[in-house]
């Protein structure tokens, strides 16, 4: 729309054009406002009803909510507007409008559950909470990005149709190929470690990702959005670094550029940022110790075991912030994870745990070929529907590590959402196919 002002934008004084959804009509009698909603904000209309002509009264106060309204008027300042200023009207045009009864209030004057705010993304998008939830998410994905910029990553786009999957076969989603099996891809693992022994080196990946999960859990989702980190000639130890990295640029960026996002969603932006303190590194032999050591568990972890629920949360509630536990049983990581020289049965993989839920898996990479098809056989996998990926270490795979978080995981436990549905646009759940 040409010479459109944002509501964010009306300076009194001035002859403007807005447009937006009419968030409100509250009518007092001799006066009337349309209060006009843009991505910026909320901007008031005056309808002085003695003094403009009588059908721009009522096209402007006859309106439905969440009609789609442009207005020309004249804007002036008026201390009792929200904004300090007021649009007084010379033409009101309604672009769109909308049916009286609303699926639910974009005001959110009315609480409206979960299930039915999905299946009305768009209108609950109109919330200036669920809105926030989304600008905050790009602003974490923004900085993210330019922080893997800043540490040299080259970033890459992977298949996400594969002829096998990563991470064993369970999880996976099997489609049609042109009459053959074929599947979603469950992360980007193989190819971007393919990657580090190009001549890229070092990558990073901002992508979805497909897991055919069973369970209905407020931290799983059956289409997620992975960033992946993956890089030549570091140890786990430097990957835990870059790791921990983006993770604060994330939180600083929303901290300093979403105050108002922030605001709404009832947070503080002076305390948001993380504490300045280095994330604790504990062991896994350590980290179970502690856990048992809480009393807090109706069952006691002995070495091998995977952290239960129950057992993080008992972690998470004695360090009450972010800790990575290094150093896992082999046997519970996967076959590209290295174990040490000296230990065999002590992996270099690696987890970055928030106090809600497991945020980042990650780890130093098997490179050398013997071991790395050994590891295959392990566990059970056949090397040779994986030749495209063990071939290549076959003509000098590099040391490299790497990690993966979830973006929608790191979202939901950045503001403490109570589902993980909630930092996804259009969620996937084992019910949930459409919209
Ligand atoms: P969990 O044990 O919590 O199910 P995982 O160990 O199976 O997770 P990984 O394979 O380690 O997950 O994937 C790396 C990261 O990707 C996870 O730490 C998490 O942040 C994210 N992730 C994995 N699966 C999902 C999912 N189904 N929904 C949302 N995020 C996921
Ligand atoms: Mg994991």
């Amino acid at each position: 729309m040409q010479d459109r002002t944002y509501a964010a934008d009306v300076l009194a004084g001035e002859s403007v054009t807005i447009a937006g959804w009419a968030h409100e009509i509250r009518d007092l009698g001799g006066i009337a406002f349309l209060i006009l909603r843009d991505t910026t904000g909320r901007i008031q209309v005056k309808f002085a009803k003695d003094e403009l002509p009588d059908d721009l009264v009522e096209t402007g106060t006859g309106v439905t909510r969440e009609s789609v309204v442009s207005v020309v008027g004249e804007a002036e300042a008026e201390e009792r507007a929200p904004t300090g200023v007021e649009v007084v009207p010379e033409e009101v045009d309604v672009l769109a409008p909308a049916e009286p009864e609303l699926p639910l209030d974009p005001s959110g004057k009315v609480d409206a559950e979960l299930p039915t705010r999905l299946d009305n993304r768009t209108l609950d998008l109109r919330s200036a909470e669920t809105k926030a939830i989304f600008s905050i998410r790009a602003e974490a994905l923004r900085a993210v990005r330019e922080y893997f910029r800043e540490v040299g990553c080259t970033e890459i786009t992977t298949p996400k149709i594969v002829a096998t999957g990563t991470e064993g076969g369970t999880e996976l989603f099997p489609i049609t190929y042109f009459g053959r099996e074929a599947f979603m891809n469950q992360s980007p693992q193989l190819f971007k470690q393919l990657m580090v022994a190009s001549g890229l080196e070092r990558v990073c990946e901002i992508g979805p990702i497909f897991r055919a999960e069973e369970h209905n859990t407020p931290r799983h989702l059956n289409e997620a959005t992975s960033i992946d980190f993956e890089s030549a000639f570091i140890t786990h130890h430097e990957a835990m670094d870059v790791c921990e990295g983006t993770l604060r640029a994330a939180y600083d960026a929303v901290a300093t550029n979403c105050e108002a996002e922030l605001d709404v969603l009832g947070y503080d932006p002076a305390e948001f940022a993380l504490a300045d303190d280095a994330f604790p590194r504990l062991t896994y032999e350590e980290a179970i110790e502690r856990a048992n050591a809480t009393g807090e568990l109706t069952e006691q972890l002995t070495w091998g075991d995977d952290l239960t629920t129950e057992a993080e949360h008992a972690l998470g509630n004695a360090i009450d912030g972010h800790y990575f536990v290094t150093d896992w049983p082999s046997e519970i990581k996967p076959f590209y994870i290295q174990d040490y020289a000296e230990d065999p049965d002590v992996s270099k993989g690696f987890d970055l745990m928030h106090p809600r839920m497991e945020l980042v898996s990650g780890g130093q990479r098997e490179h050398r070929y013997e071991q790395l098809v050994e590891g295959f056989e392990q566990q059970g996998l056949d090397p040779e529907a994986f030749d495209y990926y063990t071939r290549m270490f076959r003509y000098g795979m590099p040391p490299h590590a790497g990690w993966a978080y979830g973006a929608e995981r790191l979202v939901t436990s950045m503001l403490d959402l109570p589902n993980i549905r909630e930092a996804v646009l259009f969620p996937r759940d084992k019910q949930r196919l459409s919209p």
